[in-house]
């Protein structure tokens, strides 16, 4: 059995035809960047999340950079961020000259955790950039109100969340990436909408920031050669959007098989007190970005050794706490405001989770962890 992390061959395998065309007609429009493909993803993407505007980009760490760069910020401010994410939600804040200052995660959903957020604020904190961590919303309604309180903006990383939504308490619903400020997205190819490329985009419902982002991404160009801002390059070129259209069609059923397969696999789990499988809050829907399990009386090192050895590939995100990297060090960083994430790094284990999933394939990978645990 031949097992992958995702399945991005296979996944390309059932579109081909439709891809490969549409490739085709880019390479002979000859609008490799910004043509006409990019512009449509761009509204479809729009309808899709109900958002006003979408500035397509490079990729998902400079929608984050360039979302910072739009709300003026000085050196020196303070953003809060989870501790526990992809480097590149605070990568950028240290970037720009900014203080990332980390905070504890939610023990059962691994998003970052309101209380903490509360304590961290001081009058130098200017955002939040909460993280759509593995799939599942962070409590926004919460965010926002903590937002409003201390007039802070929202910046929401959903490079991993894309198509979730977000419910509220009186039972609405909103997309991913459209409740705060702004919201940033990234597709990366293994992301649930991925490219063959890298790529990434920046949503807001606010009209002055969008026209500025939209700058901002080309230079911070106004007219030709006419600078407003200063800017980065960071577009998206019209290869990675004939892809995306045609993916984005099918996000939906792609977020509901991954779902499913969520679903087969804690039902694999269920009988095993070692084993915690992914908790699903009432706030947010799941797309399981990643299918993530936390680990009890496991030896974790021996655990992924024994998948290696029976060819099962198998991720830790993440295994060291932002606050603990060097380059993100701080002086009033303690221990005891990290117990969660410090505790996940050490117990956390990602399985193969994709749209193309076979019950074939998960009863190998359970029943191959199972046996390791009854050993
Ligand atoms: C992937 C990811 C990013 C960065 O996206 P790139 O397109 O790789 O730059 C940012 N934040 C999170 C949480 C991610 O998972």
């Amino acid at each position: 059995m031949k097992l992958q992390m995702v399945d991005l061959g296979g996944q390309y395998k059932k579109i081909q035809a439709e891809i490969d065309h549409s490739i085709k007609e880019v390479l002979s429009s000859s609008a490799y960047i910004n043509g006409p493909k990019v512009h449509a993803f761009q509204k479809e993407l729009e309808e899709y999340l109900g958002i006003k505007h979408v500035i397509p980009c490079a990729n998902g760490t400079d929608a984050l950079q360039v979302a910072l760069m739009a709300l003026e910020l000085n050196k020196g401010d303070e953003i809060i961020c989870p501790d526990f994410t992809f480097v590149a939600t605070a990568e950028v804040v240290k970037l720009l000259g900014l203080k990332a200052i980390f905070v504890d995660v939610d023990k059962n959903d691994f998003t970052i955790n309101i209380e903490s957020i509360k304590s961290a604020i001081t009058p130098r904190t200017k955002a939040i950039i909460p993280v759509h961590l593995f799939g599942q919303c962070a409590n926004m309604e919460e965010i926002q109100k903590i937002a409003k309180e201390n007039s802070l903006f929202v910046i929401e990383d959903t490079a991993q969340a894309i198509g979730s939504d977000y419910i509220f308490k009186e039972g609405k619903r909103q997309k991913a990436g459209t409740i705060g400020t702004i919201g940033t997205t990234s597709f990366f190819p293994s992301k649930n909408l991925g490219c063959y490329g890298d790529g990434g985009a920046i949503f807001t419902n606010d009209d002055v920031l969008a026209e500025k982002m939209r700058k901002m991404v080309n230079h911070g160009m106004e007219d030709r050669y006419h600078y407003k801002y200063i800017g980065v390059n960071s577009r998206l070129d019209s290869v990675q959007a004939a892809v995306l259209s045609i993916k984005l069609k099918r996000l939906e059923s792609y977020n509901s098989a991954r779902k499913n397969a969520a679903d087969y696999y804690d039902k694999c789990f269920a009988d095993y007190k070692q084993i915690t499988t992914p908790k699903r809050v009432d706030f947010s829907t799941h797309v399981f970005h990643q299918y993530t399990l936390k680990l009890k009386d496991v030896d974790r090192d021996k655990l992924c050794e024994h998948l290696q050895n029976k060819e099962i590939p198998f991720g830790v995100y993440y295994p060291v706490p932002l606050h603990q990297q060097t380059p993100y060090k701080e002086e009033r960083f303690s221990e005891t405001n990290f117990l969660v994430t410090n505790e996940l790094c050490k117990t956390v284990l990602s399985l193969p989770m994709h749209t193309e999933l076979t019950k074939e394939q998960m009863d190998y990978i359970s029943n191959t962890i199972i046996d390791f645990i009854n050993e």
